[in-house]
């Protein structure tokens, strides 16, 4: 068999990788390329043709393993999309999410372009196309063992990252090779993390495809973050400011509201009004609330106790824009947690517009911000920003709260290999940029194991013939000349050296 590395290749954007298996051709994630990727590589064209996938088998909701389904369906891929039932229930809302950003954002291309007298673009694909796509997404249980095809078995089981988020284990079985075991790590989540469970541990594979993308990095503790977010909070508020925090709507937003809502239900942050402005996010706080079954023990514990650990008093969902504009009259005591997370689109424009300027408020960031983004910009300490074509001065207290990250850091992901009973026969390192994967390449091979940096548009051959007894020989030799036609016309020699080809388990070669 062999893996074909498309995307989150030496980058940590559109993973893709493809496997084929018995004349099936499989998906492991179909994600979306972001930032500096979505410029150098772009998003319009698969390096195959979508007609020719069988399945897509999906790690976790994130758009950048999920992001270009919608697109395949578009172009032609009528399979099935497995994944867990939470993946599904999430991409049901962010896949339409990102089609309904693909519109605007070619909307506003366009209104440039036709200026320019150019031909308008179309959107990559649209929120009803994302929406038609959910139609091939079949979501299953973590732990359950399922037969994809003949060859083919796959099992979820929980990698901690976000709700639903799945690392893969793929059994595979190919005529006259061994079965064998990929585990697929999708991103691994970090351990502690509010309300999901941490990654599960895994006792054997032979091989393994690995994410990297802290591979180089320690995060911070978590729990250390909370508390510094409640001091900020505090400090603001005797400031007489607000405090606006760029979130990503599904998994950040939800964790930050868990650590709020600990310090309202100890009376240590009173008087505070928390907006969460993001439809996209009020959604998810629902699909959160809804799949309790995820939740870690701490979590189900308040439960028990009947806390809602997603909500509390002074808590506000905003749907309408014409909620969201209401906030900014507001000059105190409002926590505002609004979408996008690296500050480049969505509401939290217009509330870092009335609060940038202010000494008295603080602006939050809870999430990475990649180079190039309006939060970048700020978190480096700029001090003139452009928003709506206004310059606006960086007034406000900036703070970064490094425990956040949903990944596991290199002390996480070297932990998490180690619990293998036995050491993999390979591991594939994948989504991590160069600096992350050689640092955690070299860390693998000082301990003693194998492992590769995976390149775009790299193929991954693996043949493991199987030990051939009697039993199976004489298996192989009866199906082989069944399937030569005019057996008569083969002269002796031909069919001995055949014979023997089988037996040494090399490829029957059916030339006469
Ligand atoms: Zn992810």
């Amino acid at each position: 068999m062999k893996i074909e590395f498309y995307g989150a290749a030496q980058c940590v954007t559109g993973s893709c990788h493809i496997l084929k298996i018995n004349n099936k051709t499989v998906l492991l994630d179909c994600g979306l390329y972001q930032g500096k990727d979505e410029k150098e590589i772009g998003n319009e064209e698969f390096n195959f043709d979508p007609k020719t996938i069988d399945y897509v088998i999906l790690s976790h909701a994130h758009i950048d393993h999920s992001g270009r389904i919608p697109l395949l369906y578009k172009k032609g891929f009528k399979g099935e999309v497995l994944c867990t039932i939470g993946t599904k229930e999430l991409c049901s809302i962010m896949l339409p999410d990102s089609g309904y950003i693909q519109e605007t954002e070619s909307e506003w291309k366009n209104r440039k372009r036709i200026r320019q007298g150019l031909q308008p673009i179309q959107p990559l694909y649209t929120a009803k196309i994302a929406e038609l796509s959910m139609y091939l997404f079949k979501g299953v249980n973590y732990d359950e063992l399922i037969e994809v095809f003949d060859g083919l078995k796959i099992r979820f089981r929980d990698a901690g990252h976000l709700l639903g988020s799945a690392i893969v284990e793929l059994y595979i079985q190919e005529e006259y090779e061994k079965e064998i075991k990929i585990v697929y790590t999708g991103d691994l989540g970090n351990t502690n993390k509010p309300i999901i469970k941490d990654p599960e541990y895994i006792n054997y594979t032979d091989y393994l495809i690995m994410e990297t993308t802290y591979g180089d990095r320690i995060h911070g503790d978590i729990d250390w973050s909370f508390k510094e977010l409640a001091n900020i909070i505090k400090a603001t508020f005797e400031r007489g400011g607000n405090v606006v925090i760029p979130s990503f709507s599904v998994g950040r937003t939800q964790e930050v509201l868990y650590a709020l809502n600990k310090y309202v239900e100890n009376n240590e942050l009173e008087d505070m009004t928390v907006f969460v402005d993001s439809p996209l996010a009020v959604s998810a706080t629902k699909i959160f609330e809804k799949f309790s079954e995820y939740y870690d023990k701490e979590t189900k514990e308040l439960l028990y106790k009947g806390i809602k650990p997603l909500r509390f008093k002074g808590l506000v969902f905003t749907s309408s824009p014409q909620e969201s504009i209401k906030i900014n009259k507001m000059e105190r005591g409002a926590v505002i947690i609004s979408a996008s997370g690296m500050c480049e689109a969505g509401r939290v424009k217009h509330h870092l517009k009335h609060n940038l300027w202010r000494k008295e408020s603080s602006i939050v960031f809870v999430g990475y911000q990649a180079e190039g983004t309006l939060g970048r910009a700020i978190l480096d300490g700029k001090k003139k920003v452009k928003l709506f074509g206004e310059t606006i001065a960086v007034n406000a207290k900036i703070y970064s709260l490094e425990g956040l990250s949903g990944h596991a850091d290199r002390e996480g992901l070297i932990t998490w290999v180690d619990k293998f009973m036995e050491k993999p026969k390979e591991i594939l390192l994948v989504h991590g940029d160069t600096k992350a994967q050689e640092n955690f390449k070299t860390l693998l091979q000082s301990k003693g194991y194998k492992a590769r940096i995976m390149e775009m548009g790299q193929t991954y051959y693996i043949n493991e013939h199987l030990k051939l007894n009697d039993q199976n020989i004489k298996y192989r030799i009866i199906k082989e000349l069944n399937s030569i036609e005019n057996i008569e016309n083969i002269s002796k020699d031909v069919l001995l050296n055949q014979l023997s080809k089988v037996i040494n388990g090399d490829e029957f070669i059916k030339d006469k």
